[in-house]
């Protein structure tokens, strides 16, 4: 049993009458999706956190420790999002903070001010302090989820967790897989930019594959740090979007087209033409131009079509061209689906949890609920919010309809 966060309010009795501690609310996964979850429930309600009704828990070392690495690796300086999107309930909460920290305009980029990595990091921080959720915070993996008299029975490898509600935001990044014309050799220099294992250090001269966000930032990154020894491969041109789909979708838009759009089918189909998969800002656009023109950065559009290793370096085999790289970084999305993850498909299987026909959570527009006390947000939520249910503004939507959902629930 996990015992750390000290005491919990409610108990119940087990088919032994031995009393067993119950939690109103475990979150499992304490990315940006749960995080933004246990802060909306804890601005609502302070006592979940204080008096340790509410446990966070992830197989990271702290919260957001998946967030700091990517954004890190891959040397992210500006989010794509704007400053109104972050953990906090209220939309200018970001900006306050910038302007009681001294935080200057070089924080904010564009228009839509997007925030620097810095300064978001530095927020969320602030958010995690004020609602005590590192006190809420354990270290676990979650591999069962059963139900239990009045609520749910979590399997983790520190323990067993009682709840009455979960919240799963178990994310996209435990499925990302190398391009299958990697050989799948265990050869320590070809990586997943997203991969969870860290990066042993690269050495000149370096691939990167992909050009959404994540590969065109490094690329840039590392075009700097190795002046003409980076290579950027692309199999299309690049695409320029401000964001990650249309930014009218991170209104009430979807709820309003749900109710036009009424089979899951349908509602795919307007999810996948919203979205814009691999593309990047304007802003980046530039910086690559800058970069190839100077010659500090190669961009190849062609797409690879295997790789051949070698005793120091990799071939790689091009559409048109062949070139050497000491180290492949891919960027190449997530091979995500529900029922790969063993905790998903073991709990559908269970408890005939409903299923879209292309397997993920059949919920209605804005209704987080899989199944009574157990919540979605991230890629598990993608037909309840919508085109924008990945990203932050998703986890903000997901978050604020959790709060309200269970405080309806008790009026
Ligand atoms: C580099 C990068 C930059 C991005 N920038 C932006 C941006 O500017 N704006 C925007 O809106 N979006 C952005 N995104 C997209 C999206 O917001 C992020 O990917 C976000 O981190 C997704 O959060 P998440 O909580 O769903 O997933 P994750 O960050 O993957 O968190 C899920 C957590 O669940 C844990 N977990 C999974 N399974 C278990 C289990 N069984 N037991 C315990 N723990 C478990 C994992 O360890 C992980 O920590 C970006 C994405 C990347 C990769």
């Amino acid at each position: 049993m996990i015992l750390s966060p000290g005491s919990f309010l409610c108990t119940m009795k087990n088919m032994l009458g031995v009393n067993i501690l119950m939690l109103e609310w475990v979150i499992i996964g304490a990315g940006i999706h749960g995080c933004t979850t246990a802060a909306h429930l804890a601005y609502a309600d302070p006592s979940l956190t204080r008096d340790n009704r509410l446990l966070l828990i992830d197989s990271e070392a702290t919260p957001l420790a998946a967030w700091d690495r990517l954004t890190a690796r891959v040397g992210m300086k500006y989010l794509r999002s704007p400053g109104v999107h972050h953990l906090h309930p209220e939309a200018s909460d970001l900006f306050r903070f910038a302007k009681r920290n001294d935080y200057d305009l070089s924080h904010f980029s564009d228009t839509s001010k997007k925030p620097s990595v810095s300064v978001f990091r530095r927020h969320c921080e602030k958010v995690v302090e004020e609602m005590n959720l590192t006190f809420c915070f354990q270290q676990a993996s979650a591999f069962h989820i059963d139900r239990c008299t009045d609520g749910w029975r979590i399997e983790t490898d520190q323990g067993a967790i009682f709840t009455r509600r979960v919240v799963l935001a178990t994310g996209t990044k435990e499925h990302c897989s190398l391009p299958s014309w990697l050989p799948s050799n265990g050869d320590q220099r070809a990586y997943h930019l997203h991969q969870k294992q860290e990066l042993t250090p690269v050495a000149p001269p370096v691939t990167i594959i992909g050009g959404g966000m994540s590969g065109v930032q490094a690329a840039l990154e590392l075009g700097h740090r190795y002046p003409s020894q980076a290579t950027l491969a692309i199999r299309h041109p690049l695409r320029v979007w401000e964001y990650d789909s249309a930014p009218e979708w991170m209104g009430g838009k979807y709820k309003q087209t749900c109710k036009r759009a009424l089979t899951f089918s349908e509602r795919k189909n307007v999810i996948s033409r919203a979205r814009r998969p691999g593309s990047i800002t304007k802003n980046l656009y530039r910086q690559i131009r800058r970069e190839q023109n100077l010659g500090h950065l190669h961009v190849k559009q062609e797409a690879v079509q295997n790789v051949t290793p070698g005793p120091a370096a990799w071939l790689i085999h091009g559409e048109k061209t062949t070139w050497k790289a000491r180290a492949i970084l891919c960027a190449t999305g997530d091979q995500y689906h529900p029922v790969h993850s063993p905790l998903l498909a073991r709990l559908i299987d269970s408890y005939g949890l409903p299923l879209t026909p292309c397997g993920y959570p059949a919920l209605a527009a804005h209704s987080l609920a899989w199944a009574e006390g157990l919540y979605v947000s991230g890629p598990l939520a993608d037909f309840a919010i919508g085109p924008t249910a990945r990203n932050i503004s998703g986890a903000r939507m997901a978050a604020s309809c959790i709060q309200q959902e269970t405080r309806n629930a008790f009026i």
